[in-house]
């Protein structure tokens, strides 16, 4: 699909340490000569002749046809993803969202089941339970940290396990090794949400999983400009989506492309610097007299701490934390803070800071709020990249007056 080839053969870019990846890969070059990677804004592509427009048509010369189909711009954006995340081929879309559901048309029919984690991101939980059970798919909810539990719901009808690690907000971590044997073992498919963490800190197709998807608006972008999404794994399992992608029309805008193709370009960086400032205040609310407890798998009595050691590179940049006192004693804080940004994203330079039971987990029943451990008194942070002392300060506005 390329008009031309890129500057790194598939021989030398396995060879490449993830900083350089992050970097040189996914890089195409225009008769230009440009050194930063262009913008294409166009939505079709010209031919020289009427021969030449059948040709690429019929898909017997590579170029483009139209930017819901393919874009020079995008695909840069796929093949660095999929350099990072060691995966064969990969499809970006509009969104996050767009990527879930794009992995789900593609695999799933009437009557399929699939086997999800009761921690997992909200819009996710909408998607299975309407809209895919409109369609005649069911879904079954479990602890993301039980594998019993797994293994008991699963059926013949079973086709896709689908989780998200650690977990929103509480940090809770899958085993995905022991995850991707018990998928397989069934025949069907592990399909990981990698947004947490980024390929800089897990990669789940390492360990066995066969989807990963992203919300690329997080971490990906990390500055909180766009949205965009992207699913990666094996040609066998992402040229389906590609192929409902380009009939649904949930194509990835280029000039988001653009932005999340530099975005990716510092994620190491970044998230190096996220996991650092998250464990030093992680460290400062587990002593803070104010704080009950702290929840981040980079703290050593967390219950997911060994299994965060093996499988990841790193906690990432999201705790919670709770205060005691309930709503009234968290939303104090929350409402004290003036640097801290008071939104439910994450994934951004700056530092947010929400309430998730009435917030990003205000859809849950009482009970799957009590099974999922979200208390009234919990706070999230995911946090940025300011200087964690000013951070401190506007965190203690709040918590010296409870
Ligand atoms: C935000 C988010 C999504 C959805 O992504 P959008 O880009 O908002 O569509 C999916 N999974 C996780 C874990 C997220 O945080």
């Amino acid at each position: 699909m390329k008009n031309q080839p890129e500057l790194l053969d598939s021989q030398t870019i396995q060879n490449l340490a993830f900083e350089t990846l992050a970097v040189r890969s996914g890089t195409w070059r225009s008769e230009q000569r440009e050194h930063s990677e262009a913008m294409y804004l166009t939505s079709s592509f010209t031919y020289d002749s009427a021969a030449q427009a059948a040709a690429v048509f019929a898909g017997d010369e590579p170029g483009n046809v139209y930017t819901r189909y393919t874009n020079p711009g995008v695909r840069m954006f796929e093949e660095r993803m999929m350099a990072l995340e060691g995966a064969e081929e990969g499809c970006a879309t509009a969104s996050g969202m767009a990527a879930v559901l794009g992995v789900a048309m593609a695999h799933l029919k009437t009557g399929d089941h699939v086997v999800c984690s009761r921690s997992i991101f909200g819009t996710t939980v909408t998607l299975f339970t309407k809209t895919l059970a409109q369609f005649g798919v069911e879904t079954s909810f479990v602890s993301l940290t039980d594998l019993d539990e797994w293994k008991a719901v699963i059926k013949p009808e079973t086709k896709m396990l689908f989780l998200e690690t650690p977990s929103n907000p509480l940090g809770e971590v899958a085993d995905i090794e022991a995850l991707a044997e018990i998928a397989h073992d069934s025949d069907a498919l592990l399909v990981v949400d990698n947004c947490f963490l980024t390929p800089a800190l897990q990669q789940p197709l390492a360990w066995g999983a066969d989807i990963v998807i992203h919300s690329a608006t997080k971490f990906l972008d990390g500055q909180g400009r766009c949205m965009g999404g992207v699913a990666v794994g094996s040609k066998e399992l992402i040229e389906p989506v590609q192929l409902w992608l380009r009939a649904a029309g949930a194509c990835l805008s280029p000039f988001n492309a653009w932005v999340l193709h530099k975005g990716l370009e510092t994620l190491k960086l970044r998230m190096d610097m996220h996991c650092r400032n998250t464990q030093q205040l992680a460290w400062w609310l587990a002593e803070h007299p104010k704080v009950v407890d702290v929840h981040y798998s980079g703290l050593p009595h967390h219950p997911g701490a060994d299994l965060a050691r093996k499988q990841q590179q790193g906690y990432g940049g999201v705790l919670a934390f709770e205060v005691d006192g309930g709503r009234e004693a968290a939303w104090k804080v929350i409402d004290s803070v003036q640097i801290i940004s008071r939104t439910a994203n994450l994934g951004d330079t700056r530092t947010t800071i929400t309430h998730p039971a009435t917030t990003t987990h205000c859809r849950l029943s009482d009970e799957d709020m009590q099974k999922s451990g979200l208390v009234e008194g919990l706070i999230r942070l995911a946090v940025g990249l300011e200087s964690t002392e000013d951070l401190k300060v506007d965190l203690e506005r709040g918590l010296s007056q409870l």
